[in-house]
């Protein structure tokens, strides 16, 4: 057995098998072919490759497991030998100078696009499929052997050197135990994706590929790794696992009951999500609403920018499914660590205090309109909130709200019905919480970002791993802003709200509530032990 420790997200545990994942992102580099003659070679002997590596995987199903397992090699060999597929790839190749890797990456991806869009449920889960098609010829050109994570069918604990927000988003998987990273910091927006999706993650761990099938637990608590565990440790650890059920299971006691203190101070609790799939999460721990839904998560692994009515029907549905609840969606915090293909964003040297969120949205308002009038043609439907990242001035607040005066002649023009949401900001920069009082006349209501608020008044970039430990939320300067917000929003009648992680530090709670605080908005999992605590506290001792 081999034990390492590195930083850890929260306090949960796992036990299973480790696999190890391969960026596909550092196989495509970079999309401009010198010799597109050679791509072409290259890419019709990774085709063969494929077509080989299928044709194993099918004899060996077959042999092994079942024909109705092994068709689905035989499903994808079909795919792959698809005349308008291969077409496709080799036109992109020739005609537009396009890199193997790239063409086979775009277009794959526009026709993943087509399948997860469709109605039928079965072709729309034909979408994976593409994917997995897509990846083994990525890595047949890499010359590396297919992802590990390919047809796993057991629990996994995932492995890899980094993860990006966008690859992380889509492990939103039910066979996902935990991640173990070597980079990445327990402040970062992977990290953060991890804690909604309820599993541990340790970062700065010395990983080894070697580690790829062995049995692992995840200690989140201790932030450590245990690599091929002795029987008495997996039993002490699965003891320690359905204890942790049990106290989610009595946590559910309190479900519907309302997060108020003993001497009676009520303060709503919301849910943040960063995808559909997470609202029923949400629901599912009594959230009264949504506090923070991350807009941009849904366009980060697109290849082109979602249109209008694309957004409009994702917007309503969430309105739909959440029926009636508080929701806020934030409009799109693209930049610094989320990069859309289609953004094509350059690399910066300070990307946080770079081109990001709505430093881009108001330089490029063709882009931010399309979000913009798909959210106002979503409030038809019911109340809907709207916030805007990454505010540091007056002058921001007021030209986006001009713009959305735009986007309502645009709508009456076209005769399209609109609503009126109900808009605030992100106070999330020590520039908009010192000017808050000026803000707050200008918007209905404040959300207080936390974890930048800590990033940009620290000096210090919450997704380097090296300066992690001199990030502090606790900090005196961070709690000081939170509460002159927190009184410059009450003293222009507006409510106010963490969205923050530090909403979830349970350390932290009490305080929030002296501040006032009109509502706490943190992931799905982190919900019932804070409204617990909350139950427990008294104000007035
Ligand atoms: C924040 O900064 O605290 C916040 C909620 O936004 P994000 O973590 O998405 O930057
Ligand atoms: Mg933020």
């Amino acid at each position: 057995m081999r034990t390492v420790t590195g930083q850890s997200i929260s306090s949960e545990l796992a036990i299973g098998t480790i696999r190890f994942y391969r960026h596909i992102k550092n196989i495509i580099g970079s999309a401009v072919a010198a010799n597109p003659n050679m791509e072409l070679t290259r890419y019709r002997a990774a085709y063969q490759t494929s077509m080989e590596q299928l044709q194993n995987l099918y004899n060996k199903t077959l042999e092994q497991l079942s024909p109705a397992e092994a068709d689905i090699f035989e499903m994808h060999r079909m795919l792959l030998s698809d005349n308008r597929f291969h077409h496709a790839i080799e036109t992109s190749i020739i005609e537009e100078n396009k890199t193997a890797e790239y063409a086979v990456y775009s277009v794959g991806q526009k026709l993943w696009e087509r399948f997860i869009a469709m109605e039928d449920p079965y072709l729309q889960a034909r979408g994976a499929d593409i994917q997995d098609v897509m990846n083994r010829l990525l890595f047949a050109l890499s010359g590396k052997t297919e992802s590990a994570l390919d047809h796993i069918t057991e629990p996994f604990i995932l492995m890899a050197e980094d993860l990006t927000p966008s690859e992380t988003v889509q492990m939103n998987s039910s066979k996902l135990l935990g991640f173990v990273t070597r980079q990445g910091s327990p402040y970062s927006h992977t990290a953060i994706l991890a804690k909604t999706m309820g599993v541990p993650a340790l970062m700065s761990i010395d990983i080894d590929e070697e580690w790829d099938g062995h049995l692992a637990i995840i200690d989140g608590e201790k932030a450590c790794l245990y690599i091929d565990p002795d029987d008495a440790l997996v039993q002490k650890y699965q003891l320690k696992i359905n204890s942790g059920i049990k106290r989610r299971e009595e946590l559910q006691k309190i479900k519907e009951l309302p997060a108020v203190t003993q001497d009676g101070r009520r303060v709503k609790l919301f849910a943040n999500v960063n995808t559909p799939a997470d609202l029923e999460a949400a629901v599912e721990v009594g959230a009264e609403g949504i506090g923070l839904f991350r807009s941009e998560f849904l366009y980060l692994n697109k290849n082109e920018y979602p249109d209008e009515e694309m957004q409009y029907g994702i917007y309503r549905n969430v309105l739909e499914k959440m029926s009636g609840r508080h929701i806020v969606i934030r409009t799109l915090d693209l930049g610094s660590d989320k990069k859309s293909p289609y953004l094509a964003l350059e690399p910066e040297d300070n990307p946080a205090l770079g081109y990001r969120a709505v430093r881009i949205c108001l330089n490029q308002p063709e882009l931010f309109k399309v979000q913009l009038r798909a959210l106002l043609r979503a409030a038809a439907h019911g109340e809907l909130h709207v916030m805007f990242p990454m505010i540091v001035s007056l002058r921001e607040v007021r030209a986006i709200k001009d713009l959305i005066e735009v986007c309502k002649e645009e709508l009456q023009k076209k005769g399209l019905p609109y609503g009126n949401p109900i808009l605030g900001i992100m106070i999330e920069t020590p520039a908009a919480a010192l000017i808050a009082d000026d803000l707050a006349k200008e918007v209905d209501f404040f959300s207080i970002g936390t974890n930048d608020l800590a990033q940009y008044t620290l000096a210090l970039d919450r997704n380097n791993a090296r300066v992690h430990t001199f990030y502090d939320p606790h900090h005196p300067a961070i709690l000081t802003l939170i509460r002159m917000t927190a009184e410059a929003a009450h003293r222009h009648h507006i409510p106010v709200c963490i969205c923050g992680e530090s909403g979830a530090d349970l350390t932290l709670t009490k305080a929030f509530l002296s501040m006032d605080m009109d509502a706490l908005s943190v992931a799905p999992n982190a919900l019932l032990p804070l409204k617990k605590t909350i139950r427990e506290i008294s104000l007035s001792v």
